[in-house]
């Protein structure tokens, strides 16, 4: 499957994505994963996006469409995606828009995954995430067996810089500027499936429905 995970940071792209991939083989494209490590091996791009990372702004619409072009040409794209805190702003959305034509590739939808901002401040501020593999933890409800330690590839579970609570506020200020729009875009592609995010199962359920899995 091919589809686009929308919905403020905290909403479970991130888990929704993982749970998707183990039932066709699609491959999960997290924006935010593959800056992160670009960050952490400090190369050029890492450079390019650390600071505004840290402060949870966006990065720039050229450096993320550089990324994507090249990463939905790779090989383990031909499973299907799930992209995963990207398109973020109407100009990548257009730019996605037209690789996608220029590939000759189709979405199957656009899944807006919605969840009350009290929900998301409880969920951020304690949420943990693997430096290693990216697995998603939580201290309250899913923490890992040993802590400080991802139970996948034993990397160490840490909290984010950009989840103290200043971040993720300005986090969802920026989701609510310049991503919220991405709804009305989509709805009026009539590609957009809206979910309540009430667990990651009625959301993939959701999904399934509607393409017909
Ligand atoms: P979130 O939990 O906020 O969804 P992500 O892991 O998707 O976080 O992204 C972390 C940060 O990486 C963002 O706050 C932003 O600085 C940057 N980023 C990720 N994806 C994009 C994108 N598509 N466009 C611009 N910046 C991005
Ligand atoms: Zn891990």
């Amino acid at each position: 499957m091919k589809l686009i995970l929308l919905g403020a940071p905290g909403a479970g792209k991130g888990t929704v994505a993982k749970l998707l991939t183990k039932i066709d083989g699609s491959v999960q494209i997290s924006t935010g994963d593959i800056l992160r490590a670009a960050v952490a091996a400090g190369t050029e791009l890492g450079k390019q996006a650390e600071a505004a990372m840290k402060a949870g702004d966006l990065v720039s619409d050229e450096l993320i469409m550089g990324i994507m072009r090249e990463r939905l040409k790779e090989d383990d794209c031909k499973n299907g995606y799930l992209l995963d805190g990207f398109p973020r702003t109407i100009p990548q959305a257009e730019a996605l828009k037209e690789l996608l034509a220029d590939m000759g590739e189709k979405l199957d939808t656009v899944v807006d995954i919605q969840v009350p901002r009290e929900t998301i401040l409880d969920r951020l501020t304690t949420r943990r995430t693997c430096t290693g593999c990216g697995e998603i933890y939580n201290v309250k409800s899913n923490p890992p067996k040993v802590e400080g330690v991802c139970d996948k590839c034993g990397g160490s579970v840490v909290q984010r810089d950009d989840e103290t609570e200043e971040a993720i506020s300005n986090r969802l200020d920026v989701y609510n500027e310049q991503t919220a729009p991405l709804a009305g875009f989509y709805k009026n592609e009539g590609m957009l499936l809206e979910v309540d995010a009430t667990s990651s199962d009625a959301v993939i359920d959701a999904i399934k429905n509607k393409i017909g899995m």
